[in-house]
């Protein structure tokens, strides 16, 4: 994929990139290197003070860079602004907290003295050098996500951003070096994928975090296993959302719809899969259509618009490819189903409900990357939950109820890293966030996302040691 800003609303290209070479990803490699061996060693303080003062930056940036990410990738404006405004709080989160979060964790005395010891603590250590993968549909935030607890915790990070977010990529570089950080501490690799497992082998680089696709994540864990370095990996999700009979039918349904289009319907917590119990069924359809119909689908620089386009043409290519898969074997387009007839440019596409889906279409095991719904009627939570269960993924999960029941065979039995009550996935800086099965392994955000990439160290003090 040529490195390059593509305007989705139109398909016009807008601005081109020449890759690094390798003389260049050799420069940014030992500078890299060289600035951990130094930053390792910076107090949080120092670290916090850097970060804040990047939050401030970003936070006068906003109108800016939102702009660029809604041009780069097709995002709402508003919902651009949004995402900015979120990095800024996750940065000032992670800030105030990282030392307290990688405090020296004291083992019970019991068992210090059982290892013999007179005192002994697990230290947080940073790795080193972390390499990270990131895709383009949060374009900021996939990216501070992983930056705001990497720098706190002393590592340095390495960005291969996605190839249609190049002007993104080299914002964050910028904004983490106007802020102050020493050179060499966070560094945009302007490279495509191809390049990827070169680096990844060099022994400078210690880790790495990947969010993207299965199989970007598998090639990346891949050669990591190789290597015998850690990875986190955040791929893909077809999220459950379960409206039971005693939910609130009008609040699930408006919440269904924000859940299914947010980014354009292009984010792999979005709610795919409805799966609604038929004491509900019929009023829950007739609201969540009604929602989806009144949307307002067109120009994401427009502060009224809902739905924008598809960030890419292959996309909106694979995402017609499901739609109509499951059309021709039977499945039933409540709304939608194919392109918007006013957007005779860019790679817009309806939002979409599908009902009398089955098994045998690829939709139902597939993820759909875009404003494309899928709607199932069950008979009881027991059916419920082996649909819900019944993908390869397990990132997050929705429920609507208020039957506290079913509530806890809901936790016990959801295949997924989040449940979520009568509400939307959504990730939030002091909340750990990541999935089981197909949708990756590892844990961002809150203490979990911090102590990745980090070495728990443990220090032990023979009997007669000071200390
Ligand atoms: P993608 O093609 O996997 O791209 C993601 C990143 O991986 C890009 O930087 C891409 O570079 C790179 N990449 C692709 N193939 C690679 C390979 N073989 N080796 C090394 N790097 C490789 O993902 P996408 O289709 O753009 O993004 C959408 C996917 O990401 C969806 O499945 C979505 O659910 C998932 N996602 C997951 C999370 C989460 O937190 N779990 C969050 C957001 C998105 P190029 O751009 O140069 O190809």
């Amino acid at each position: 994929m040529p490195i390059a800003t593509v305007d989705p609303a139109t398909g016009e290209t807008l601005k081109t990139f020449e890759p690094l070479d390798d003389a260049g990803v050799e420069r940014r490699l030992a500078a890299a290197h060289a600035a951990f061996g130094q930053y390792r060693t910076s107090a949080f303080s120092e670290r916090a003070r850097l970060l804040n003062r990047a939050a401030d930056l970003l936070e006068q940036d906003n109108a800016t860079i939102a702009k660029t990410m809604t041009a780069e990738m097709g995002k709402p404006i508003k919902a651009a602004r949004a995402e900015a405004a979120k990095c800024v709080k996750a940065m000032r989160w992670y800030a105030e907290r990282a030392e307290d979060l990688l405090a020296d964790e004291h083992p019970a005395q019991a068992d210090v003295e059982d290892s013999g010891a007179s005192r002994a603590i697990v230290r947080y250590r940073p790795l080193g050098v972390v390499l990270a993968v990131m895709p383009w549909n949060f374009p900021l935030w996939q990216v501070v996500r992983f930056a705001a607890p990497a720098l706190m915790a002393g590592n340095v990070g390495l960005l291969k951003h996605a190839s249609n977010v190049p002007q993104t990529a080299l914002y964050l570089e910028d904004l983490f070096k106007r802020a102050g950080f020493p050179e060499g501490c966070f560094q945009t690799l302007l490279i495509g994928s191809g390049a990827v497992e070169n680096i990844l082998r060099d022994e400078r680089v210690a880790a790495a975090t990947l969010t993207g696709s299965e199989p970007a994540g598998r090639s990346v864990a891949s050669t990591a296993g190789d290597e015998i370095k850690k990875t986190v990996l955040e791929l893909g999700g077809s999220d459950p959302y379960l409206v039971l009979p005693s939910a609130d039918v009008e609040r699930a349904a408006a919440t269904a719809v924000t859940a299914r289009v947010q980014n354009n319907g292009q984010s792999c917590i979005a709610a795919k899969r409805f799966i609604v119990h038929a004491d509900v069924y019929d009023a829950f359809r007739e609201r969540f259509v009604a929602g989806m119909r009144e949307l307002t689908v067109g120009d994401p620089a427009s502060e009224e618009t809902d739905v924008g386009p598809l960030s890419t043409e292959q996309g909106r290519t694979d995402l017609e490819e499901l739609v109509d898969d499951a059309l021709a074997k039977g499945a039933t387009a409540l709304c939608g189903g194919q392109r918007p007839k006013e957007q005779e440019r860019g790679w817009y596409y309806s939002p979409t409900v599908l009902a009398d889906v089955t098994p045998q279409m690829r939709i139902h095991k597939e993820e759909a990357f875009g404003p494309v719904a899928t709607l199932y009627r069950v008979a009881d939570l027991d059916e419920a939950l082996a649909l819900a269960n019944d993908t390869p993924f397990g990132l997050s999960s929705n429920v609507w109820t208020r039957d506290d029941t079913d509530i806890e065979r809901c936790v016990r039995d959801l295949q997924a890293g989040g449940v979520f009550f009568n509400g939307m996935t959504a990730s939030h800086p002091g909340l750990p966030f990541g999935g089981v099965k197909r949708s990756g392994y590892g844990r961002e955000l809150a203490g979990h996302g911090i102590r990745e990439f980090c070495n728990a160290t443990t220090v032990w003090y023979g009997p007669s040691d000071p200390g």
